[in-house]
């Protein structure tokens, strides 16, 4: 299963106190998620994990009451040695739990603009990670303005979204510079959120599939691990507009791009590679495109300022 994936980008909003208020409401918003906690609790971990021999790699989730009772099947048994303990239970799992919920485990990636990603990076969850919104073509040097993708790696920023349709229409990113940059970006290890998406006049004049393959097409050319690659679909017209794609809209290209993928790049590429929607995503409408089998979670803008992006994180629970 694909592990459901939420990225939160900030584009070019904040200020020093807006961005501590934000990271303050992700810290304290109640979450349940994969978690490798501090060393205080790994110790712990450890210990307890030996009732749990056979599992490859163990999982520590911090729930808290709330959520044990919602699931007092899968709770319950669980943290029976935390009886006693407020609010926070400590769950080991499995990789086979998480396979078999694997909406329950969304990743989680903000991304502020570059001045507070350290901050944030330093602030922040450590269940959650952090990206940046863009970088460099290639190894930095005389780039006056810009950040490269191994400046991200050195400060420990694991993540960075590329070809955001704002940059390719109002920086003139071509679908060829877009694909240079998700290769060099992955070539020094991050991990890439792709962005592709048509606009209204290439929708209504039933483009819509050979914009957005031609996009994808200029990233598989470049890139022949797609480990490291979310495909965000991202339809500039419902990109802040508040006109958010159907559920059936989203789906039917969602589907179409892991045809592509499939008959392009190959199966399983096509089968574990996550392709996220974006553009007006809200507490609203998150359930019911999260509920579409190739939406494989979202990319959040103007919502993820707000309290209500935890509950798009909740949106398959
Ligand atoms: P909105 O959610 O504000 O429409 O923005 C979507 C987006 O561009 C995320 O990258």
């Amino acid at each position: 299963a694909r592990k459901f994936f939420i990225g939160g980008n900030w584009k070019c909003n904040g200020t020093l106190e807006e961005v501590k208020k934000i990271v303050s409401m992700l810290n304290e918003a109640e979450i349940p998620s994969e978690n490798v906690v501090g060393t205080q609790i790994l110790s712990l971990s450890l210990l307890i994990s030996g009732l749990h021999a056979g599992c490859n790699f163990i999982h520590i989730v911090l729930v808290s009451d709330a959520v044990a009772g919602i699931f007092p099947l899968i709770f319950d048994v669980v943290s029976r040695p935390f009886v006693g303990c407020n609010f926070v239970h400590i769950v080991l799992v499995s990789d086979a739990v998480v396979g078999i919920f694997p909406f329950f485990f969304a990743e989680v990636v903000v991304s502020p603009p570059f001045v507070f990603l350290p901050l944030v990076e330093s602030s922040l969850r450590p269940d959650f990670q952090v990206a940046a919104q863009n970088c460099w073509v290639r190894k930095g040097g005389a780039f006056t303005g810009e950040i490269s993708a191994e400046m991200l790696v050195n400060l420990g920023i694991p993540c960075v979204i590329l070809g955001h349709s704002e940059r390719r229409s109002l920086l003139n990113e071509s679908n060829e510079f877009v694909g240079d940059k998700v290769a060099h970006a992955l070539s020094v290890g991050l991990k890439v959120i792709a962005c592709i998406g048509e606009t209204l006049q290439q929708r209504e004049s039933g483009s819509t599939m050979a914009v957005v393959a031609a996009q994808t097409k200029a990233i598989a050319d470049k890139v022949s691990n797609w480990a490291n690659v979310v495909l965000a679909y991202e339809p500039v017209w419902a990109i802040g507009t508040g006109k958010v794609a159907t559920p059936g809209q989203a789906q039917e290209v969602h589907l179409e791009l892991r045809k592509w993928l499939h008959d392009s790049v190959g199966a399983e590429v096509a089968a574990t590679t996550r392709i996220i929607y974006g553009g007006s995503v809200n507490g609203a409408n998150c359930r019911e495109l999260a509920a579409q089998p190739d939406i494989d979670g979202f990319l959040v803008g103007g919502a993820s300022l707000k309290p209500e992006f935890a509950d798009i994180i909740r949106s398959l629970t």
